[in-house]
């Protein structure tokens, strides 16, 4: 069962909508284009959170806190894993420490489903979860890292306590060589695809997979991205690497 096109879970959950860009990872951030879309269709929760800017959409920074969507995951009976914030960030300046508790009290009473939150702001989310929030077996705690210049991200995840740790390097636009995935439990790997997408050297990739080896970290490579993701695929060294973290629960 898949509600979204995303390889590595299975829905979205989005109580929060809008954010800022932040480092070079945002630039043809796919949640602001969509949100622009949303927006052009009239519906209400995408509302002015971007506007158009040399004919590209680009995020106001307006952010909008979904209350009645907090009720989302009680609603599906079946277990699932669940992307939190496809559509902006949950550790956004702007979100407020308040409703993040009502986002972890959600995912704290719906054990049955896996909950995916990924960060570009890492930092913020250590210095939160260090203060009085419970570790949540169900609950993965991740950043995206692009390139060498946000390598700093790693270490603030390591700071994170959870029960998972992951990175997603994607959209990977440089060598990240410089880090290392000890404490890390998981890698997503892949490309930046759609019109404007940057190249990804496969060097790239192999200085991951030789990290993620090292530190025995799972590793999944998403895809090649590019112009026609379909057509380029997921393959890698003649295989798919679809693997997931270990749970220790
Ligand atoms: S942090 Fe994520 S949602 Fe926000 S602008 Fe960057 S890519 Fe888009």
């Amino acid at each position: 069962m898949s509600e979204t096109s995303i390889e590595w879970t299975d829905a979205t959950w989005n109580p929060v909508a809008g954010c800022t860009i932040l480092s070079a990872g945002c630039t043809n951030c796919y949640a602001m284009r969509m949100a622009a879309r949303l927006d052009a269709m009239g519906v209400e929760k995408y509302r002015g959170l971007t506007r158009k800017t040399g004919g590209r959409a680009k995020w106001t920074g307006k952010i909008f806190l979904d209350d009645a969507a907090l009720a989302i995951p009680f609603g599906w009976s079946r277990p699932r894993s669940i992307f939190v914030n496809s559509m902006s960030d949950l550790f956004h300046p702007d979100v407020p420490v308040q409703f993040i508790e009502k986002v972890w009290s959600v995912m704290g009473a719906t054990r049955r489903h896996t909950f995916q939150i990924l960060t570009k702001r890492p930092d913020r989310m250590a210095n939160i979860l260090s203060n009085g929030f419970d570790v949540l077996p169900n609950v993965w705690l991740g950043t995206s890292v692009e390139n060498d210049e946000v390598l700093g991200r790693l270490d603030d995840l390591r700071a994170v306590p959870a029960a998972i740790r992951f990175v997603s390097f994607e959209p990977l636009i440089g060598s990240v060589a410089g880090g290392q995935m000890s404490g890390i439990d998981w890698a997503i790997v892949g490309g930046e695809s759609g019109p404007n997408s940057r190249p990804l050297d496969p060097v790239w990739i192999d200085e991951i997979f030789d990290m993620c080896f090292a530190a025995k970290t799972a590793f999944f490579f998403k895809q090649w991205g590019g112009t026609n993701k379909k057509a380029a695929g997921r393959a890698y060294r003649g295989q798919t690497w679809d693997e997931m973290p270990a749970l220790s629960m």
